[in-house]
C-alpha cells in the first residue's frame, strides 16, 4: 500500500511537501486468508457430526417406531459423534491457548524420558487393541529439559496415537530416546523418535503435515477419531519450547516422526538467545 501525506504547514509549503508511507500488506493478505480459511475449516469439521447427531435424532423422533436394537445402535453413532465433537473443541483450545503463550518460554525442568515412559503406559490400552507391539527404550542417563509437562505429554501423546492409529494393525511401534552432542560448542539436544511400521507418508504431503486441519486421507483419519489438528498442535508446543520436529517416511517403509529440543544444562545457557531456531 503506498500513500501520501500533505503537510500543509511544512517549510517551504507548496505541493511537494507530503510524507510517504508504505506498507507490504502481503504478508496481512496471507494471515487474514489463513485466519478464514481457520474458521471456515473448524466450522465445517464441527457442521458434519452436528449433521449427524440431528440426522438420528430425528429418525428416534420420527413416526417409525425403531426397535430396541436399531435404537441401541443410533444411540451408538451419536454418542461417537458427540465424542468427536468434543475432541475437536478440545483441540481448537488447546491450539490457541499454546498460541497465546507461545513466546514465552517454559521454565520448569522435566525429563523427556520419564514423559515418554508415563505416556507410552498411558497408551497401551490402545496399542492392545489395534494388535500394535508398544515399547518404549530409553538411554540410562537424565534426559533434562525445560519444558511444560503437560504439552510434552500431549506432544508425545499425538505421535504415539498416530503411529499407532496409521501404524498398520499388528506392526511395532518404537519410541526411543537420544542424547545428541551438539557440534562446536552447541549444547545437547534430547531427542525422541517414534518410529512405526505403517504404509508411510509420500513426499509431497510431508511439508504439509503441520497445516491445522491437513490429513492426507480425511475419511480414514475421521474414521480413526483424528481432526488434523494432533501436529499442528505438536509444532507450536515446540516452537514454544525451541524444539524441532521432522519427518521421515517412505512410503512402504514405516515413519519416524523426530522431536529434538534443547539439553538443560544445570548453568541454564540453553536460553541463551543465541541459540535460538531461525
Ligand atoms: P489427525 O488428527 O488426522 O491424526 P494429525 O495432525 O495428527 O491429524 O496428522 C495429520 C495427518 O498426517 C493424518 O491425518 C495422517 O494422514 C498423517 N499421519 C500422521 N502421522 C502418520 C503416521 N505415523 N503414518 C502415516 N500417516 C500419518
Amino acid at each position: 500500500q503506498i500513500g501520501a501525506l500533505p503537510i500543509p504547514d511544512a517549510p517551504g509549503g507548496g505541493e511537494a511537501n507530503v510524507v510517504l508511507f508504505l506498507r507490504d500488506l502481503t504478508e496481512a493478505r496471507r494471515l487474514e486468508a489463513m485466519r478464514v480459511d481457520f474458521v471456515a475449516n473448524a466450522s465445517h469439521e464441527l457442521r458434519t457430526p452436528l449433521a449427524a447427531l440431528l440426522g438420528f435424532i430425528e429418525t428416534l423422533q420420527g413416526p417409525a417406531k425403531e426397535d430396541a436394537r436399531a435404537r441401541e445402535q443410533f444411540l451408538g453413532i451419536m454418542r461417537t459423534q458427540a465424542q468427536r465433537m468434543t475432541g475437536l473443541i478440545d483441540d481448537l483450545l488447546s491450539l490457541s491457548r499454546i498460541e497465546l503463550h507461545e513466546h514465552v518460554a517454559p521454565t520448569r525442568i522435566v525429563d523427556l524420558g520419564r514423559i515418554a515412559r508415563q505416556m507410552v503406559e498411558m497408551q497401551a490400552p490402545l496399542a492392545r487393541e489395534r494388535g500394535v507391539a508398544l515399547t518404549v527404550e530409553r538411554p540410562d542417563i537424565p534426559l533434562p529439559v525445560l519444558g511444560d509437562r503437560d504439552e510434552l505429554l500431549r506432544v508425545v501423546e499425538n505421535l504415539v496415537e498416530n503411529a499407532v492409529k496409521y501404524g498398520n494393525s499388528g506392526g511395532v511401534v518404537v519410541v526411543s530416546l537420544h542424547r545428541i552432542e551438539g557440534a562446536a560448542g552447541r549444547g545437547a539436544q534430547i531427542e525422541l523418535r517414534v518410529r512405526d511400521e505403517g504404509p508411510g507418508i509420500a513426499a509431497e504431503h510431508i511439508p504439509r503435515l503441520t497445516e491445522r486441519f491437513y490429513r492426507v486421507d480425511t475419511a480414514s483419519s475421521r474414521q480413526q477419531g483424528g481432526t488434523g489438528l494432533g501436529l499442528a498442535i505438536v509444532k507450536h508446543t515446540l516452537n514454544r519450547h525451541r524444539g524441532k520436529l521432522i519427518i521421515e517416511s517412505e512410503p512402504g517403509h514405516g515413519t519416524t516422526v523426530r522431536v529434538s529440543l534443547p539439553e538443560h544444562r544445570p548453568d541454564g545457557s540453553e536460553t541463551m538467545p543465541a541459540e535460538l531456531p531461525p
